[in-house]
């Protein structure tokens, strides 16, 4: 399958698109695709998750790694492995042209794989438009590695899950603290003195061991100690129900017809070690597979059957049928972050390749085809309020009457975008007779433990292991 499409007309230099060229980009978008249920997407994938190994070094309270399992070795042990530098290049000579994010990354410790620096280069010298990141935990962070880092990739995130050494070792399931510090630290400082380098930041996932914690004395900390790197706070993944501390009884409640429709079957694709694509870079088990890189091509399995078939159940609701082909985004509080539901990811690639070389953009717009030409950009750049208002405007104004049915039609596509999360009141509720909010549900324990936890005098943090920190002790 050709991964060009009309999609990419927005590359034609310096001429106006014509109104036609841009409904042909809009009904390509993953967002058309994901808000019309449609098992097909023309679009390549926005977000691609490389794994080149899904063995780690640690056991994370946040993460599901214990419970992965693709098949059994004959000891009974979880199958893990590397890529295979072969395939790895095949897999980079396919994936889409055009601005994407690629994670080198799955569930593991990338910098684990013997070939890592040579996968990063490779990737920056095939795909130097994409945004090419990596989480790591830093625990086996060499300069060496540090600089290859520096050098290729555009986005890095630090994991770290608690904030003195005993209480590390029990959040990573390793004694790596201190090591981890100094690796940072070394890390920090190549930063410091690079020219143009990545954007860096600490991912600090909530769980027991940092409860006590305010989420300022974390930003405190930690800037204190790397003032050039930012700081992520957020709630835990439940790896759909295998990190049972993050479950919620809301989907033991929730009408499964009213969960929401996640967008990344419209906009991820997850492959994993030895060529498998997996559902999401969420899946922990590893046991559903929507086609093989060793035999198919990118696109070729993007809009394969198995990913023909999630779209279909995804967008049906199906979730038991999704469970027994070993999906299980009916127990995923990814959704309820909604995070699954944001459009800005959905519309990445668009919003930074469509463009509008007319120039007619923010310009007085006087006509009916002019606001339904307005309308079909910011529809592909994912702002669907402006969207709305042009459409609409545009059905109203139109003296043709084929265009305002065009307008017409276009209006109620924008409307059902919107309408995808039409619901937000009803697990609202859901939500609330747990005692939780939309912005909370993820941070259920560590709300608990907050709510619990005495916190000393503003200059000392008390940790999960019971340890007093001075705030400037790192
Ligand atoms: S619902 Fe959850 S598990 Fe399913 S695709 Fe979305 S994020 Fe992944």
């Amino acid at each position: 399958m050709s991964t060009q499409s009309s999609h990419d007309v927005h590359v034609l230099p310096s001429e106006a698109l014509s109104l036609e060229q841009l409904e042909a980009a809009c009904r390509e978008t993953a967002v058309f695709a994901w808000s019309q249920g449609s098992e097909l997407c023309p679009e390549p994938p926005q977000v691609i998750y490389l794994c080149p190994t899904n063995v780690c070094n640690h056991r994370c309270c946040t993460c599901g790694y214990g419970a992965m399992r693709r098949g059994r070795k004959a000891d009974g042990s979880p199958q893990r492995g590397y890529m295979d530098m072969d395939l790895f290049r095949k897999i980079v000579s396919e994936l889409p042209r055009g601005f994407r994010r690629a994670y080198l990354q799955k569930t593991g410790e990338s910098l684990l794989h013997p070939q890592i620096v040579e996968m990063m280069r490779h990737l920056k010298e095939m795909r130097p438009e994409y945004d090419r990141a990596m989480h790591t935990n830093a625990s086996v962070l060499t300069p060496e590695l540090a600089r290859a880092m520096l050098e290729n990739l555009t986005f890095v995130s630090l994991s770290i899950f608690a904030f003195d050494r005993e209480a590390y070792r029990r959040a990573h399931g390793a004694d790596h603290f201190e090591r981890v510090m100094a690796n940072i630290a070394m890390f920090h400082d190549a930063w410091d003195r690079m020219e143009s380098p990545p954007k860096v930041y600490f991912d600090v996932v909530r769980n027991v061991h940092n409860a006590q914690l305010r989420d300022e004395e974390i930003f405190g900390v930690l800037q204190e100690r790397f003032p050039r790197f930012n700081v992520g706070i957020h709630f835990p993944f439940n790896f759909q129900g295998i990190v049972e501390e993050y479950d919620n009884r809301i989907f033991s409640a929730i009408d499964p017809a009213r969960m929401p429709t996640c967008i990344h079957p419209w906009d991820m694709m997850a492959i994993l070690w030895d060529g498998v694509v997996g559902y999401c870079v969420g899946d922990p088990l590893e046991k559903a597979a929507l086609g093989d890189l060793r035999r198919q091509t990118v696109m070729e399995a993007w809009n394969g059957p198995g990913y023909r078939e999630f779209r279909r159940l995804a967008a049906a609701k199906d979730f038991a049928a999704l469970r027994k082909r070993h999906i299980h985004c009916g127990s995923c509080n990814w959704n309820f972050a909604l995070k699954s539901q944001v459009l800005t990811t959905l519309c990445m690639h668009a919003r930074h390749a469509i463009s509008d070389p007319s120039g007619q953009a923010g310009q007085p717009l006087f006509t009916g085809r002019d606001m339904l030409r307005a309308g079909l950009l910011n529809y592909a750049r994912g702002d669907m309020a402006e969207a709305l208002k042009n459409t609409a405007f545009a059905e109203i104004v139109s003296r043709d009457e084929g265009l305002r049915s065009r307008a017409g039609w276009w209006k109620q596509r924008v409307l059902d975008v919107l309408l995808m999360r039409k619901d937000l009141e009803y697990w609202e509720e859901l939500l609330r007779k747990e005692g939780l909010s939309l912005e909370s549900v993820h941070v259920s324990k560590y709300s608990l433990a907050q709510e619990q936890a005495a916190l000393t005098a503003d200059t000392h943090c008390r940790t999960a292991s019971g340890a007093t920190v001075k705030k400037d002790a790192f």
